[in-house]
């Protein structure tokens, strides 16, 4: 019966029905799906007498007389008087000529509608009408309001959700009875009735709180249930703790880890030596040292006789990590290889990679081709996992491997990641390296853009300091006149407040060995200022950079900004981020602000999912998990809570079958 389809059931035009198709509604289970936005108490009704100008007013009484004239204009507009015992009131419609079909003088109604003052005298302005009955629909009772599109009003889902109500009542629970009693939770049947038509604040609560728990049980499940399937479909892989191994690659790094890199290290260690495949998600803001850490997990794994993949999003990425592990690893006789878009004889690895000749691959996304073929693979690395989509994942997991770890620098709240990547088990790195000192960071105004070139000039002139210039475009564009682009800044630059300087240019749009060119003449020193778009954003390390300056700052979003801000400071030196805006509105500002103060890139994250919300700072759509439609990613009970009892609920699920 809930699957029935709606052009069964529901009395409406051919349109209607494409309409609500068109929102993904086509089963009366869909339908009553689709939540209120919110709701309007028009419970309390007043007399014509005390009714208030400029407010929702809602009276009971009836029509006395009506009639429909033609403006000028040509829109059809019906007056009338509308009295109860106490008084009458002038009421006007416009274009509404099927109320002089439903209305009949001296029955009674329900208006409910905004008192106007206009030309000396009150007039009940636009008023919804309702027959007086015992079931109010759209007035005199808690009414619910629906989002609205093009061609469906609030008004007619309301109408046609209410001739669906009895449904309701056949829908079987999704949650087992000791679900509900430990969470204090009413029946599915009571929430969905009771989210569309309440009466009272308190029904909403609960109606609200039942399909809220609902949707974030459900997609708990799924991540739980992809979670065990995947543990059970490999034959579990031991890998053995290499200390000697660990122990001398140490001593070359010339530092000793922090607390949390241990300890993340430990997890992951403990996840390989168990023989259950490994899910883990490695979280740590920029530049707290999450390579390291993934370095020595995969040594561990080489030295068991396995290979490790390690997937970075950017080709600079690639040869950055390439460079530096190849020599680390190189001292514990491990052999590196890089393979990405450019690698010029790919054959040559191919084969290496399958005779078992290569134990660690760095690559891009060339390293999910179908070509590729681990002898033994042991472990996938997955750098910034958060560049990569659905699609993506999906390529690599079908490449099987036993462990698997992912890395993401954009930090989020633990019951957040319960959320996003419910199928890993997380690891944070929450401290930075001690080195490090604070990135002094400014919003600077217009006006002060010349002292800040200057300041910034002499700062190369004087003291060698290497600079980044991030700009929101490639090319200048027509639509966004204001906004910087990466060209022009290079130009502008180069021939205006730095001129005599060596200013570099990188961007997505230039060929990947232009890229890497720049990039590895900024790392030698012979760039001082290099201008470049979103694509600096990942991973990219540079010691003697300190200076960081951001073009239409307020295009981006808090953690994306904190990211660019961790490019810099990652030297003794003293660094500094500069935001510059192309418009300048106190929203921004003080949105901007925020990263003058605060430096955590997890409290930065929870600023910006309250000020933006999930879908534009994480991206929903693009990593495929579905916007919540009533539950609040903030709400970290109901996700502990809703994680806690799938889990438990596969459990029980699994003993029964056993
Ligand atoms: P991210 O977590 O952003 O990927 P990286 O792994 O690139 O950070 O590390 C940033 C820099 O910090 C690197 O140059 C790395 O060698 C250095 N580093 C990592 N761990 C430590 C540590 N415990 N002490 C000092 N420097 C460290
Ligand atoms: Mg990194």
């Amino acid at each position: 019966m809930l699957d029935t389809k709606l052009h069964k059931v529901l009395r409406t035009t051919k349109k209607h029905i494409s309409l609500l198709s068109s929102l993904g509604i086509h089963t009366v289970l869909d339908f009553l799906s689709y939540y209120p936005r919110t709701y309007t108490d028009e419970r309390n009704t007043v007399p014509v007498v005390d009714m208030k100008l400029d407010q929702l007013n809602v009276v009971k009484g009836r029509i006395k007389s009506f009639h429909v004239r033609k403006s000028k204009s040509g829109m059809y507009i019906t007056e009338g008087i509308i009295s109860d015992s106490t008084g009458s009131v002038s009421v006007i419609w416009f274009n509404q000529r099927y109320l002089e079909k439903i209305l009949r003088t001296n029955r009674e109604y329900y208006f409910s509608g905004k008192l106007k003052y206009d030309k000396g005298r009150s007039v009940f302005v636009r008023p919804k009408v309702e027959i007086v009955s015992e079931n109010m629909v759209h007035t005199a009772r808690i009414v619910p309001v629906y989002h609205e599109t093009e061609g469906l009003i609030s008004k007619w889902i309301r109408d046609k959700i209410y001739t669906l109500l009895k449904y309701a009542d056949l829908v079987s629970d999704t949650l087992p009875d000791w679900v509900k009693n430990e969470m204090g939770l009413c029946d599915l049947g009571f929430a969905i009735k009771n989210v569309h038509f309440p009466s009272s604040q308190r029904d909403i609560e609960v109606a609200r709180k039942r399909l809220a728990f609902d949707e974030v049980f459900s997609l708990q499940l799924k991540a739980l249930k992809i979670k065990r399937a995947f543990r059970k479909s490999f034959s579990g892989l031991v890998i053995n703790r290499a200390d000697e191994a660990m122990k001398k690659f140490a001593e070359n790094l010339g530092f000793s880890l922090t607390k949390a890199q241990r300890r993340s290290l430990i997890e992951m260690l403990n996840d390989m030596g168990r023989g259950v495949p490994m899910l883990r998600l490695l979280q740590g803001d920029v530049g707290s040292g999450k390579t390291i850490v993934a370095a020595l997990a995969a040594l561990n794994v080489v030295k068991s006789g396995y290979q490790v993949a390690f997937m970075v999003p950017t080709e600079v990425l690639a040869k950055q990590h390439f460079v530096k592990l190849r020599e680390l690893f190189g001292k514990v006789s491990i052999c590196t290889e890089i393979l990405t878009g450019a690698t010029g004889d790919k054959d040559e690895i191919y084969s290496k990679i399958a005779s078992g000749k290569v134990d660690v691959v760095i690559g891009t996304h060339a390293l999910i081709q179908e070509k590729v073929k681990f002898k033994k693979l042991g472990l996938a690395i997955v750098d910034e996992q958060h560049r990569f989509g659905v699609e993506q994942r999906r390529k690599l997991a079908n490449h099987g491997f036993p462990h698997l770890l992912s890395m993401t620098a954009t930090p989020i709240p633990r019951t957040l990641a319960m959320i996003f990547y419910g199928d890993l088990d997380v690891s944070i790195i929450d401290e930075l390296p001690p080195s490090r000192r604070k990135i002094v960071t400014r919003v600077v105004d217009e006006g002060k853009r010349d002292a800040c070139y200057k300041w910034v000039y002499d700062c190369v002139k004087n003291n060698g300091d290497q600079v980044y210039v991030i700009c929101p475009l490639v090319e200048d564009s027509d639509y966004l006149e204001e906004v910087k682009s990466a060209k022009a800044e290079f130009k502008k630059l180069s021939n205006g407040p730095f001129k005599g300087l060596k200013v570099g240019l990188l961007h997505g749009r230039m060929l990947s060995s232009e890229k890497d060119n720049s990039m590895v003449q900024f790392k030698a020193g012979n760039i001082d200022i290099l201008v470049s778009t979103s694509v600096i954003e990942v991973g990219v390390d540079v010691a003697n950079a300190t200076i960081m300056m951001i073009e239409g700052a307020e295009r981006f979003g808090l953690s994306q900004l904190h990211q660019f801000r961790g490019r810099v400071g990652r030297g003794e030196k003293q660094s500094y981020c500069f935001l510059l805006a192309s418009k300048y509105t106190p929203e921004g500002v003080a949105r901007l602000s925020a990263l003058e103060s605060n430096h955590n890139g997890f409290d930065l994250a929870e600023i910006d999912l309250k000020l933006r919300g999930p879908g534009e700072v994480y991206g929903i759509r693009q990593s495929g998990i579905p916007d919540l439609k009533i539950a609040s990613f903030s709400d970290n009970e109901l996700i502990k809570n809703a994680r806690k009892m799938a889990d438990k609920f596969l459990t029980l699920q699994e003993m029964s079958q056993k």
